[in-house]
Order: C-alpha cells, then structure tokens, then sequence
C-alpha cells in the first residue's frame, strides 16, 4: 500500500497541473496538497484552494486577489514572486513536489525543492536544459528522487526499468511532428501562431505547443533525457510518429527495442510519476492497436526544422549554451505568438543569440541566471531588426 503523500504543485491551473490535480481527485486517499502555485486563471486557483485547503499558496509578483480568500483570517500562507516559489518548493513536510511552471523560471525551485529533501516530479523541460548539470548533482547530493513527466522520458524511465545502462545502445525519441509536419519551407512562411496553436495529438499550454510545432521541443527533449539518462547526445535519435502512441523507445546493445504505448493522455505519465513504483488503474483510455491499424515511422526534415540540431549543437557546446538557447527561445515564441516575427525566424532568432554568446562554464546556479538573463537581453534586442516573415 501507498502512504499517503504531501504533494506541493507549481503552476496549478495549467494544462499540467490541471491534469495533475485529475489524477489526485482520483485517489483522494493517496495524495494531500499541501501547496499550490499559479500565476493565471486566479479563479481556478481559488477554488483548487477551496478544495485542498493548502498550508502555503504562491502567485507572481503582480497577480490579482484570490477573491478576498488572501485577506485577514486567510486559512494559508500566501507567498509571491520567485522568492515564494522557491520558499514554497522548500516547504517542510513535502513528499513530492509537482514542478509544472513552464520555462527557465523553473529551474531555482526545483533546486529548492532537492535541497529541502523533496522529492520532484518534473514537468518543467526548462529546467533539466538551463541547469542539467546542477539539479542532478544536487539530486544526488540530497539522496531524492528526480521522476520525468514528460511522456517521453516517462517512457523512457519503464524501457530502461533498472536495467544496465552499459547495455543502452541509443534512446529513441518519438514525435508527432505537429501541425506543419508535411509543410515546405515556402509553407512556413506564411504560417501564423493560430495554426501553431493547433496540435493534432496533445492539448497542450502555448509555449510547448509552438515549441512542439517547431521541434524544439524534441531538441529540449533530447537535452532532458541526456541528463535524466546519462546518454551522450550522438546515442539519442529521434523519429517522427504522427500517431504518438509509442512515447519512446530504447534500443539494447544486442538489436532489442523496447518500447512504451498507451493512448496519447498526459494524465498517465504524471500518475505514473506520483505513484512510482506503484503502478494503478489510471483515467485513460484503453489503447486499441486494432482499431488504430498501424503505427508509422519517419525521419525528421532537421533542413526545415532546424530548431532540432540547434540543440544537439547547444549540448555540444557545453557550459552555459543550452541555457542560452533555451532563454533565446523562450523570447522567440514569446514574440511569434505576439505576431513579432514569422514561424521560421524562430530558429533564426535562436541561432545568431547562440552564436554571439560566450560558452561559460557552469559552476553554480548564478551562473546560469546569468547567462539566461543576457541572453534574453541579446534576443530583445535582436527582435527590433526583425520584421514578421522576413527570412
Ligand atoms: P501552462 O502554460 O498550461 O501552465 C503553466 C502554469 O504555470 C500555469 O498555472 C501558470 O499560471 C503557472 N506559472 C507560470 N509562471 C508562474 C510564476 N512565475 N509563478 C507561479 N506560477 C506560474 O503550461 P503546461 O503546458 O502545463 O506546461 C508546463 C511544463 O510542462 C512546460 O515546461 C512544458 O514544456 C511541460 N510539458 C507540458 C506538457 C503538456 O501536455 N502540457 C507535456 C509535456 C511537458
Ligand atoms: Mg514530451
């Protein structure tokens, strides 16, 4: 049997941590939570309030009341900013805390939440990308375990189940290869965020959505399950599958490939993280591979993409490059989805930010705010000689 758990969630009334609190009303007798942070949707977050009655609730700086509940006589501690989040992160009595803000912001929380002996289920890509390097050190240091949301490592982590990594000949990453999968280069010119937006297999928040359509997402991937995993780069392929029902793949040293597949519901991957190593009947749907007929495989058109080997480049690089990039993208969605620039100045954006960038070594946390922060500076100030579908 489970004990029942102390779960503290960062970025609550999004797309994952929606899902997140799903999977916990499901097993009330499991999970207690115990901290809630959100920075949108204010009247979501003040009834997740209502019902869990968290000890500690963290907004942004500027947030909006939670209608009157944070006033006099208010039932829990309310905390702002990042120092709040990192204070909340830390809150004693954690078993595990759910990290799914979305970017880099997520990086000093989860270090947080590591030092303060919690567990961390990781949502947040961002973070394994700007600061890889120290959050495993730091999980090691604090004897916790570090568990993937995301599907792919989820899938990844039940491939490998324990087994030998001397034994891993590469990981394969499966991607659906989003909206514009067949389009041309001629195509993505005239491609705009609200075609973006639309994802034909997942629903998910904007950033990874544009960041799926652009394959950045499989390149943060890769970065992720390097760390996670301990595999160097050049062993982490990835495969376009339109259908994502395999979430990934590991191939052994004697020609096996093991595999993982289930219907395309994030609520699985984020129930198999708060459960591990328990395994329970979960809220999705039963995978019918006769119904689906077949599954299909293909490579990834990385001339047209080219987000994807920016980020084997970033981690050939080294030091502090991955956070750089990840920081540069992070302004480039940002100013797609504002109609600042066409889909292919994303990689574009990306690519000269990297280039102008020192490679510094990665020595502690500062380092990586700081390479973040000026990163974003140099792609702000890169933008203003932009102009939309220039290319
Ligand atoms: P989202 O935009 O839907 O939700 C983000 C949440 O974080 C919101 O609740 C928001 O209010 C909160 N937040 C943001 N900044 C905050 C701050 N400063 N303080 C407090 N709260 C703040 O994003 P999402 O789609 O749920 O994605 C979350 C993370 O999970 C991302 O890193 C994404 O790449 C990853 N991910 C998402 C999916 C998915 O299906 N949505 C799948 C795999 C991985
Ligand atoms: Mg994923």
């Amino acid at each position: 049997m489970l004990k029942k758990k102390n779960i503290i969630i960062l970025g609550s009334t999004g797309s994952i941590g929606t899902q997140t609190i799903e999977v916990i009303a499901k097993y009330p007798g499991l999970f207690q939570v115990i901290g809630l942070a959100a920075n949108s949707r204010f009247d979501l977050l003040a009834r997740q309030i209502k019902q869990f009655k968290p000890r500690m609730v963290c907004t942004g700086d500027q947030a909006a009341g939670l209608a009157g509940m944070d006033g006099p006589g208010a039932k829990f501690k309310l905390v702002k900013g990042p120092q709040g989040l990192k204070q909340l992160a830390a809150l004693p009595g954690a078993g595990m805390v759910v990290n799914a803000l979305v970017g880099s912001a997520g990086l000093e929380p989860t270090l947080a939440a590591i030092r303060a002996g919690h567990d961390v289920a990781l949502a947040n890509k961002e973070t394994l990308v700007a600061g890889g390097s120290l959050v495993m050190q730091a999980v090691k240091k604090n004897r916790v375990r570090l568990l993937p949301i995301d599907s792919e490592h989820v899938a990844l982590h039940q491939c490998l189940d324990g087994r030998d990594a001397k034994t891993v000949k590469n990981l394969i990453l499966t991607a659906s290869g989003g909206p514009f999968r067949n389009h041309s280069i001629k195509q993505l010119t005239r491609v705009r965020s609200r075609h973006a937006l639309n994802h034909p297999t997942w629903s998910m928040g904007q950033k990874v959505t544009i960041d799926s359509a652009t394959l950045m997402n499989k390149g943060l991937e890769m970065i992720e399950a390097h760390y996670l995993f301990g595999i160097p780069p050049e062993r982490i392929k990835i495969v376009i599958h339109p259908e994502s029902i395999i979430h990934s793949m590991v191939e052994f040293n004697d020609g096996s490939i093991i595999a993982q597949l289930s219907t395309p519901d994030m609520r699985l991957p984020i129930q198999y993280a708060l459960t591990h190593p328990q395994r329970l009947p979960s809220l999705v749907k039963d995978c019918r591979l006769d119904e689906l007929g077949k599954l299909t495989f293909h490579k990834p058109d990385r001339m047209t993409f080219k987000c994807l080997d920016l980020a084997y480049l970033a981690l050939k690089r080294g030091g502090v490059i991955p956070a750089v990039m990840n920081a540069a993208n992070e302004i480039a969605v940002q100013a797609f989805l504002e109609g600042r620039i066409g889909f292919l100045q994303i990689p574009e954006l990306i690519s000269g930010v990297m280039k102008k960038h020192q490679a510094a070594m990665v020595r502690s946390v500062a380092d990586v705010v700081s390479a973040d922060h000026s990163a974003r500076l140099m792609a702000q100030d890169d933008l203003t000689s932009f102009r939309p579908n220039k290319h």
